[in-house]
C-alpha cells in the first residue's frame, strides 16, 4: 500500500503554495493509496480532519501528522491520540519531546536528517537514533548524494527507512512515498505500521 508520508498545505504551512484539496486530488488522479498531511508545528483539528476525510471518502486514505522543529532538525510525528501531541507542536529538544509523548500511540520519524549537515557527518548520537521508528531516506528536497549518505550512515544502525515528497507545491507532489506490506486502514494502523510493520521507501509515478 503506497502512502506519501510528508506533505505541507498552504492552510497551515506558510511555506506551502498548495491547498489540501488540490494536493489530494492530484494523488487520487495518480492512484496513490494514501497521503499524510504533515504541516509545520501544526496538527489539523478534528473538524478540519473530518471535513477532508468525508469529502474524499472511498477515493484515498488521508492521514495526519505534524513536522515538529527540534534541536536535531525536523521530526515527523504521527499519533492516534492527537490530544497528547498538541502541547508539543513547537520548537522542542528531542529528549524532551521523547519524554513527553506517549510512545504507545505515537510514531516518530527523523525527517531528512542530513539536510542541514555535512553529508559525511558521523556525529549522530546513537541514543537519538534509537528514539526513531524510522528515518526519512527519500525526501523531495534531498539530492542523490544526501540520499546515499543517509543510507550509509543510518543503515549501519539498522534503521528502517521511509520516503515522502515533502510537497510544498504542485510540481513537488508525488515524488517519493512509502510502500507498506500490510494495508493501512486508519490512523491507528498507520502508527502501528510505522512502529512494527514492514515497508520501504519508493519513487512514486505521476499520472
Ligand atoms: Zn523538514
Ligand atoms: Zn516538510
Amino acid at each position: 500500500m503506497l502512502i506519501d508520508l510528508h506533505n505541507h498545505t498552504n492552510q497551515h504551512s506558510s511555506c506551502s503554495r498548495i491547498s489540501a484539496t488540490d494536493l489530494i486530488e492530484q494523488y487520487i488522479r495518480s492512484g496513490i493509496d494514501g497521503i499524510c498531511i504533515t504541516d509545520h508545528n501544526y496538527l489539523w483539528n478534528d473538524k478540519e480532519k473530518n471535513d477532508l476525510k468525508k469529502k474524499y471518502e472511498d477515493k484515498i486514505k488521508i492521514f495526519f501528522g505534524a513536522e515538529i522543529d527540534a534541536d536535531i532538525g525536523h521530526v515527523l510525528v504521527f499519533s492516534y491520540k492527537d490530544h497528547d501531541l498538541y502541547e508539543n507542536l513547537k520548537y522542542i529538544p528531542i529528549n524532551l519531546l521523547y519524554r513527553k509523548i506517549n510512545l504507545e500511540t505515537t510514531a516518530l520519524i527523523w525527517a531528512h536528517p542530513l539536510r542541514w549537515r555535512n553529508k559525511n557527518s558521523t556525529d549522530f548520537n546513537k541514543n537519538n537514533i534509537k528514539k526513531f521508528d524510522a528515518i526519512e531516506l527519500l525526501n523531495g528536497n534531498c539530492d542523490e548524494e544526501t540520499i546515499l549518505s543517509t543510507k550509509k550512515i543510518f543503515g549501519k544502525h539498522n534503521c528502517k527507512f521511509v520516503g515522502g515528497s515533502d510537497t510544498h507545491s504542485l510540481d513537488m507532489a508525488i515524488k517519493y512515498g512509502t510502500d507498506f506490506e500490510n494495508s493501512v486502514k486508519d490512523q491507528k494502523d498507520l502508527v502501528y505500521s510505522i512502529k512494527y510493520g514492514k515497508f520501504k521507501p519508493v519513487k512514486l509515478k505521476k499520472l
